[in-house]
């Protein structure tokens, strides 16, 4: 299996090699060059396995050039109880008759980030070695609260890597901030800046492509590399637990092998719904993929009209990490619903860069609306939908997966598709308390976060992540806060060049 690049189907790399590049030159994504194909006996079969198996399978599809114990090292590294709170990695919740919540967040930092960033690592290092690239990774990384700190776990004391956090001052949550400053590990570090997002991702991204950074790190022995979801090695492990569902579901008597499901997906940058886009062409019966946005409806309004349109205000809501304009991945599906078209990607990606705007073909919209739904809701329907479901199913959500099961209900009442669905359930409700508290209670409370957590635990039930109960007495290693036009010297100072 070779990977090309949505921006020149000429390129052609193996799997290390596009986990270690991260990007193609020319700035395209890098997608394997057909989708290997799961027969519904394999997906029957795969049930009876742990997930690091599961996961072990379906790599072995996707890394032909990676050797069966070298997928194994991987799979057995990132996915067992010494990282994840439940044997079974991903658990399945019953909301109500039909409809399950695919709980993607019992990792070490309590979102589904864990799923794809505990396991990174391993195949950066493993790929680095099998290309001979005697290199140090560095891995820098902007983030607006969940990636950074999965990143960091995921990396800690990992050798032969290093990795630096940019995370705006004031536009992480309470929790998300003591999470990356209390942080662990030798080769780790963590650095506020005064700005926002796209302050610390445009920062970072002049510091990838500095020939002059780049050459004096060479010349130390390193290079950069990316743990963003533009990276394939972030999106291979998520395709894994679409597959994964399915087949427990099958296992547990829930569907019939070969009965079609829908998938709902709470989407920012378009990575975890692509990745059940990929399960679906692999051979899981799918009926619909239901992309779920907040009030920053890009996506809504692109699948519903095949106009791209980022000319329009930015709203920071209570489900942060899908504030976003920008859908990185959307690349990767359009490329192959072009039919592999570079040319017509270079277009439309190009007037995205210049314009903020581009629409697709008419054959790309037939095909969005077969594949897809699509819907959002604004922040009160957020915290009403946390209030309903609580109330009527006993079951604590956070506020992106509120954001799913709204889209949800809509879909199901003006379709009247009766499907058997899965709902992705991406991050512990203790991570979003603030508002989770708020729309459980009805009101506002003046407590501290830890008193917020510890009420949602009295009404909830749902233990208390170790992670988070254990953040309260930590000691803060990290507290530099600098302003946005330092970060390339602080890069360079902190790796001593
Ligand atoms: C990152 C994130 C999302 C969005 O996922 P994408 O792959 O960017 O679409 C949704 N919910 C949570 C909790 C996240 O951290």
């Amino acid at each position: 299996m070779f990977y090309n690049s949505t921006r020149n189907s000429e390129v052609k790399v193996s799997s290390a090699e596009a986990i270690t590049q991260g990007i193609s030159v020319e700035g395209g994504l890098f997608v394997p060059e057909t989708i290997p194909q799961l027969s519904l006996d394999e997906i029957k079969s795969i049930g009876d396995m742990k997930y690091a198996d599961r996961a072990a399978y379906i790599f072995a599809k996707y890394l032909t050039d990676f050797t069966e114990a070298e997928i194994h090292y991987c799979t057995d590294n990132a996915y067992s109880t010494r990282n994840f709170e439940t044997e079974s990695i991903a658990e399945i919740a019953h909301l109500f008759d039909g409809t399950y919540m695919l709980e993607l967040w019992h990792g070490p930092t309590c979102a589904f980030k864990d799923m794809a960033l505990q396991i990174l690592p391993y195949f950066l290092t493993t790929s680095a070695k099998k290309i001979n690239l005697d290199k140090k990774i560095v891995i820098l990384v902007a983030t607006s609260g969940d990636t950074g700190k999965a990143a960091l776990e995921g990396f800690k004391d990992v050798e032969g890597t290093s990795i630096l956090v940019f995370y705006p001052e004031d536009g992480v949550s309470p929790m998300q901030k003591r999470q990356m400053k209390t942080q662990e590990g030798s080769n780790v570090g963590v650095c506020a800046i005064k700005g926002n997002f796209d302050d610390c991702q445009n920062g970072v991204k002049a510091i990838f492509t500095n020939d002059d950074v780049k050459k004096s790190l060479d010349n130390k022995g390193m290079m950069f590399s990316s743990a963003n979801s533009i990276n394939w090695g972030r999106l291979v492990p998520q395709v894994v637990y679409y597959v994964s569902a399915y087949a427990v579901l099958v296992k547990d008597g829930e569907i019939e092998l070969g009965e079609k499901i829908n998938i709902v997906v709470p989407t920012g940058n378009f990575g975890n719904i692509l990745a059940a886009y990929y399960a679906k062409h692999m051979g899981v019966p799918v009926n619909k993929l239901i992309c779920a946005s907040n009030i920053n409806n890009v996506l809504t309004d692109f699948i519903n009209t095949g106009v791209y349109d980022r000319n329009r205000q930015f709203y920071a809501t209570v489900s942060p990490s899908m504030d976003i304009l920008i859908s990185s991945n959307l690349e990767r599906l359009l490329y192959i619903m072009t039919g592999r078209d570079d040319a017509l990607i270079r277009e439309w990606f190009g007037k995205l860069a210049s314009e903020g705007r581009y629409e697709v073909n008419a054959e790309v919209k037939a095909k969005l609306k077969e594949e897809f739904a699509a819907g959002f809701c604004d922040d009160s329907q957020t915290k009403a939908t946390i209030h309903a479901i609580y109330e009527k199913y006993s079951y604590t959500c956070d506020t992106h997966t509120a954001v799913a099961v709204k889209v949800y209900n809509d879909y199901k009442e003006t379709t009247k598709d009766n499907t058997k669905t899965v709902i992705a359930s991406t991050a512990s409700p203790y991570k979003f308390s603030a508002a989770v508290l708020e729309a459980l209670e009805g009101r506002n409370s003046d407590i501290d976060e830890y008193d917020k957590v510890g009420r949602i635990a009295e009404l909830s039930n749902i233990p208390v992540p170790a992670a988070l109960a254990e953040l309260r007495n930590k000691p803060e290693r990290f507290n530099d806060v600098i302003d946005k036009s330092e970060q390339k010297e602080y890069v360079l100072r902190t790796l001593s060049i």
